[in-house]
């Protein structure tokens, strides 16, 4: 049976040493319960004093927990301690106790674009093995909790233009609990290396002297275009692609530069400088016609593809409301997705309807 109550502000005594206690003390105090680390030898004494100074109504008189938590000891003294506390009416729980770990260490891993089904099993398994997760707005949460049982759990996700925790406070997180012995996994959307800040992070271990490993990811890059079914590149369509950042406005030089190398143009974070972005392009010489497709919320239920062109997108922005995350692909390739150009193949004069399958 499982049962949910609001323990905020009751205080609740968790039996260990700070090590094995470690994860069962972090959930309760993130719970907001006044969570007290004691041994079992601890805890009766002041059970007794608090037992003892209650009845004689004394102010003075240690408050009585109204829950313990059992984590680690002596089975006898859990026995006597749960007489103790039946005696007292106090409830208590036993939980299992965290692995030994002979340090710490941070795990960077790539959650992928989104699907929970689109982490990999190196990821999966760091965390299994996590003490403490840090995640993302765009890491898949929903299953978090069963992905990494017993670990404290800690959103540091980002809205767009609202920062919700600082690049430098995430760091400091990481890095102290990895100083006090825990593993770290540091959850984020796509792969970690990708617009993901997290070569950041590796310094700020590599500062610290905290070992780490990078488990990589699928990256939005790639991966949300091909929910739309684009490939990025395609023969004799693209045989370069090019991943910018919209987060802020492109210089003309760059403008140039990424019409000038003729491949797939990806733009991640580029919802809000969408307009600049293909009025400087086309100012640089790229053709009004060039094909422009919008995936938004790749991978979920409202996935949305919008097909346009560089020249005509602008004006369908007040009517399509879009909304981040999006991926915005420029490029021929955006055809093969599209029903009235037969796809690239058409371009390389390949005819589907000549294609022969045996029946
Ligand atoms: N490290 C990430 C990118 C982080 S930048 C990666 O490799 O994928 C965040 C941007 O990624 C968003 O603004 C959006 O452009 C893109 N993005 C990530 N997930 C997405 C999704 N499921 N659908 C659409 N765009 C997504």
């Amino acid at each position: 049976m499982q049962l949910s109550i609001d323990i905020t502000g009751l205080l609740v005594f968790v039996i260990g040493h700070p090590s094995p206690a470690r994860r069962t003390m972090a959930r309760y105090l993130n719970s907001g319960a006044n969570a007290v680390l004691l041994t079992a030898g601890q805890a009766r004494v002041r059970l007794a004093a608090a037992g003892f100074d209650a009845h004689t109504n004394d102010p003075a008189a240690l408050p009585l927990p109204k829950l313990i938590v059992w984590v680690e000891g002596r089975e006898s003294q859990r026995t006597d301690l749960a007489a103790e506390a039946a005696r007292l009416s106090i409830w208590l729980t036993v939980e299992n106790a965290a692995p030994d770990l002979p340090r710490g260490h941070v795990t960077l891993v790539g959650a992928g674009p989104g699907d929970v089904d689109l982490i990999t099993v190196a990821g999966r398994q760091a965390l299994a093995s996590a003490d403490v997760v840090l995640y993302d707005r765009l890491a898949p949460t929903a299953l978090l909790s069963e992905w990494a049982p017993g670990a404290e759990l800690i959103d540091v996700g980002k809205t767009p233009g609202h920062h919700a925790v600082p690049q430098r406070e995430i760091e400091r997180i990481m890095i102290e609990r990895a100083l006090r012995g825990n593993t770290v996994v540091r959850l984020k959307g796509g792969d970690p290396f990708v617009f993901g800040r997290g070569g950041e992070e590796i310094l700020a271990c590599r500062y610290h002297r905290v070992p780490f490993t990078v488990i990589p990811g699928i990256t939005s890059a790639i991966s949300v275009p091909a929910a739309a079914g684009i490939p990025v590149t395609h023969r004799n369509l693209s045989r370069a692609f090019t991943v910018v950042s919209g987060h802020a406005p492109f210089s003309d030089d760059e403008l140039r530069h990424l019409s000038g190398l003729g491949g797939t143009i990806v733009v991640l974070m580029g919802v809000g400088t969408l307009v600049h972005l293909v009025s400087g392009l086309m100012r640089c010489g790229m053709n009004p016609t060039m094909p422009l497709a919008i995936i938004e919320r790749g991978y979920s239920a409202d996935q949305r593809t919008t097909f346009s062109t560089v020249g005509t997108i602008t004006g369908r922005l007040g009517q399509l409301s879009l909304r981040s995350p999006a991926v915005i692909v420029i490029g021929e390739v955006v055809r093969v997705s599209s029903d009235e150009a037969d796809g690239g193949l058409a371009a390389e004069g390949i005819d589907l309807a000549a294609i022969e399958f045996a029946t």
